[in-house]
């Protein structure tokens, strides 16, 4: 005997007897229900999972229609069979067109068994394509994002790229006019000192590069000891001296300051790339401070600067890859979109938090959190 769990709607006990007793003829055990309103058969279809459902066409409070409409509300597509008496071709034409599967007439219930092993087949076959159509629908969605992802790596390159070339043209134009003749000693050394420069500015290109990948294969690896945070500020502020004469950089940091529980070398990329932030972003003559204090277990330090500033909206995405804002076009700065990513991953790395407070057209402050070592100094 096959299980069937069968849900009859149907007001006639007497005719769902006979329904049931078809079906064990017809080599089923089935476990039924039998409902008459359209409460019931909601609470039956919510509650209890069928293989079929039979409907008598029409009842005092219900029809096949109702009952019909009802399973499809739900989302179901179940084998529904009207079992009824004469009910007149253009109702019958009527229910098959509202989704009815099979029509049986009662006094043609040896019709019942051959009509649901084939509507249960049938049932299965639609499974079965519903099934094929969702993965392919699947496939094609993965293969439009390996395709989308491929046109975001070939364009980061093309960006990456073009950004690293333009410190390398530079570096390479200055250091074959030092090498030409009639180059003064004074002239040579600006021309190296130029050459320098770039090649800083591309290396931190290249670390921010590498912190990224790093971050993407789970191998940050932070080296945190205590550290003070002063001379890792004092070290940036020479690098952009020597670079950024036109800047006014000023440091706010009081000596006194714990010392903080950090990766140094980590915490001096993430301040190299808000400093340079700073000065890229704003004019010159503008000041760039960085200032430090105490706040409860953490350290407080902020880059504030006076430039173009950043838009409440913008403002939300500015930590996420490859983020640049449409500002840029304007005022044609260059840069990938990646230093304050990696700002953002390595801050969070160290249990801090990094976040932006700005006004379009005055200037940005970039503030983050460290913890402070355990032994405070
Ligand atoms: P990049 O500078 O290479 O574009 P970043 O990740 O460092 O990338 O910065 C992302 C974007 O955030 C920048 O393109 C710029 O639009 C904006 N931004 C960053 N720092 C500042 C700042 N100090 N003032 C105004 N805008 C800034």
């Amino acid at each position: 005997m096959k299980p069937l769990r069968v849900l009859i709607v149907e007001d006639s006990e007497q005719d769902a007897a006979l329904l049931i007793m078809e079906l064990q003829k017809a080599g089923y055990s089935p476990v039924y229900k039998r409902v008459d309103t359209a409460s019931e058969m909601s609470d039956a279809l919510d509650t209890e999972a069928w293989d079929i459902i039979i409907s008598d066409h029409s009842m005092p409070s219900f029809s096949s229609l109702d009952a019909l409409r009802l399973s499809h509300e739900k989302g179901l597509d179940l084998p529904f069979i009207i079992v009824s008496g004469q009910i007149g071709e253009d109702t019958a034409v009527e229910t098959m067109r509202a989704g009815a599967h099979d029509y049986i007439m009662k006094d043609n219930l040896k019709r019942l068994g051959p009509a649901i092993e084939r509507e249960l087949e049938e049932s299965a076959n639609r499974r079965k394509r519903r099934k094929a159509e969702e993965e392919l629908r699947a496939r094609e969605e993965e293969l439009r994002l390996a395709k989308k992802i491929e046109a975001l790596k070939d364009e980061f390159i093309g960006m990456v790229s073009h950004e690293l070339k333009t410190p390398l043209t530079v570096i390479i134009g200055a250091l074959k006019v030092a090498a030409t003749d009639g180059v003064t000693i004074e002239e040579a050394r600006d021309l190296i000192h130029n050459a320098a420069a770039n090649a800083e500015a591309l290396a931190a290109m290249v670390d921010n590069l590498l912190e990224l990948s790093r971050y993407q294969s789970d191998r940050l690896n932070l080296q945190p000891k205590q550290t003070q945070v002063k001379p890792v500020i004092q070290s940036i502020i020479q690098k952009f001296e020597n670079v950024s004469e036109v800047h006014h950089l000023t440091v706010d940091f009081p000596a006194e300051l714990p010392a903080a529980m950090i990766d140094p070398i980590r915490i001096e990329r993430v301040l190299h790339n808000l400093v340079e932030n700073a000065i890229k972003y704003s004019p010159d003559g503008g000041e760039v401070r960085i200032f430090g204090s105490q706040r409860d277990t953490q350290l407080l330090i902020g880059v504030s600067d006076q430039g173009i500033g950043i838009s409440p909206e913008d403002q939300t995405r500015l930590f996420q890859s490859f983020q640049r804002l449409d500002v840029q076009n304007k005022y044609d700065i260059a840069g990938v979109g990646l230093g304050l990513k990696v700002c953002h991953i390595l801050v969070e790395a160290h249990g801090g938090h990094i976040w932006v407070e700005s006004t379009p057209g005055k200037g940005s402050t970039f503030c983050l959190t460290l913890p402070i070592s355990d032994d405070k100094q």
